[in-house]
């Protein structure tokens, strides 16, 4: 069997390796350029690769081709391998046959890191033989070729999620919906909210769907369609027999004729979006029956991931807030929403269709000043440009920095949520997070 992987990042390598102890003749060709260590690791695995080429000999004989996500189905290469009705599949597609271990997907627009590794830390705690893959980390399939574990805990983009056949997680979370990579959709929102849902449609009444009851394109879907898995929605507004929801201040999870309680002020993540996090997470760890103890436990330490809402330092009682990860208008919507003090936002970048007017009544009620930090600001400064007393326009985080401590005073929070990709000033969202901390940092 010819196993063909386009794409030699993480998951190209960690299916090369898995495929190859599988007894595959496998072939990764890379149109870019492959990382020096994934090549010493396919050298050391005596695996064939190819750089900067598709050599179509090679690639069209294949048996079955994995398809990194960083490849759209547009690209030549992968419609020819479609006009041949050559199977094409993602990684966790091929690695997930090799383990029988209870796997836990994630997805979602926004919150998936965060629920990915607030979950993990839960399992973990709790004594579980857990790993953790998909989206972070270690590729899953690469995984599968050294580990055993119980169970997985993966966070699943739309794209992984697109190259699945038989893949179903025994527990999924799908955490939100709004638009997001529609680029790859071909512009229709409808296609990118059914790449969601295809987390369920494997599942069966044995499995679990745990989602956003509040979101508006899930509850849209579910007008339409039907999943078998067993449903936990959670909520922030409303309550239920089965589920999840806040009610006066306390965090109810009601699954299995069970019922956990915990009050919100203990939960260490802040924010609402954060508390929706923390129910999708907690209602995995009580399907999984962890102890309540180990649950309070868990939630009361859990400090959250870099670059989300991050505290940085406080300067001058000014306290200063990575948000680097923020790529979209809904991820920015929560940081303003859980800003408790006048705030100077650090905004811009390269934005992917953004309309910034759902984030008017927020900027209007915490917003002092804004500082855009992009190479077009033109949008920005059209929305925004009178309803905040004072903006500006940076090009170099050092001097979003200075400025935003210039324009702060005792009391105010400088926050970098920039709703936007990074790519214009920065190699990517860490580095934007990183440049921040370190400029912070020199004040
Ligand atoms: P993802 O992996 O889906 O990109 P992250 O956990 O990395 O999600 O968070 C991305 C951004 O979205 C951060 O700015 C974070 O503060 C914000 N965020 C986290 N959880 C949610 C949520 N449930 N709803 C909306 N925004 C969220």
């Amino acid at each position: 069997m010819r196993l063909v992987i386009l794409g030699g990042g993480e998951s190209g390598v960690g299916t090369a390796i898995l495929g190859k102890k599988k007894g595959y003749d496998v072939f990764v060709s890379d149109f870019g350029k492959i990382k020096e260590n994934y090549k010493e690791v396919l050298f050391l695995n005596e695996i064939a690769w190819e750089e900067q080429m598709h050599t179509e000999e090679l690639i069209l004989n294949a048996d079955v081709v994995m398809k990194s996500p960083g490849i759209p189905d547009k690209s030549p290469i992968v419609k020819k391998l479609l006009e041949k009705k050559i199977t094409v599949i993602s990684e966790i597609e091929f690695a997930a046959p090799y383990t029988d271990a209870t796997i836990i997907g994630i997805t979602g627009s926004n919150g998936k890191t965060t629920t990915t590794m607030l979950t993990y830390h839960l399992l973990k705690a709790a004594g579980l033989n857990v790993g953790l893959g998909g989206n972070i980390g270690k590729s899953f399939a690469w995984q599968m070729a050294d580990n055993k574990y119980d169970s997985y805990v993966l966070e699943l983009s739309s794209f992984q999620l697109d190259g699945i056949i038989n893949f179903k997680p025994h527990i999924a979370i799908i955490t939100n919906i709004s638009p997001d990579h529609l680029d790859r959709y071909n512009y229709k929102y409808e296609n990118y909210i059914d790449a969601k849902f295809r987390i369920t449609m494997n599942q069966t009444e044995d499995d679990y769907l745990i989602y956003d009851a509040d979101d508006e394109a899930i509850n849209e879907w579910f007008k339409t369609h039907t999943t078998r898995a067993k449903l936990i929605p959670f909520s922030l507004t409303k309550t239920f027999s089965e589920g999840a929801y806040i009610e006066n201040n306390k965090m109810e999870i009601k699954i299995n004729q069970e019922e956990f309680t915990m009050n919100t002020d203990h939960i260490a993540l802040e924010g609402k979006h954060n508390m929706k996090n923390a129910m999708a997470a907690t209602s995995v760890a009580k399907l999984m029956q962890i102890r309540k103890a180990t649950i309070r436990e868990s939630l009361s330490n859990f400090q959250g991931v870099e670059h989300r809402l991050e505290k940085v330092l406080k300067i001058q009682n000014v306290q200063y807030i990575n948000d680097s990860k923020a790529t979209n208008v809904n991820a920015t919507f929560f940081a303003l929403d859980s800003m408790n003090a006048p705030t100077v936002w650090i905004v811009g970048g390269v934005d992917k269709g953004n309309d910034y007017n759902e984030l008017m009544s927020l900027v209007r009620e915490k917003v002092k000043a804004i500082i855009c930090l992009g190479v077009d600001n033109k949008k920005i400064i059209d929305v925004f440009g009178n309803v905040v007393d004072m903006m500006i326009e940076v090009s170099t985080m050092d001097d979003a920095v200075r400025m935003a401590q210039r324009l702060s005073e005792k009391g105010d929070v400088v926050l970098l949520s920039p709703a936007c990709a990074s790519f214009d000033l920065f190699e990517n969202y860490e580095d934007r997070g990183n440049q921040f901390k370190q400029a912070v940092k020199n004040l």
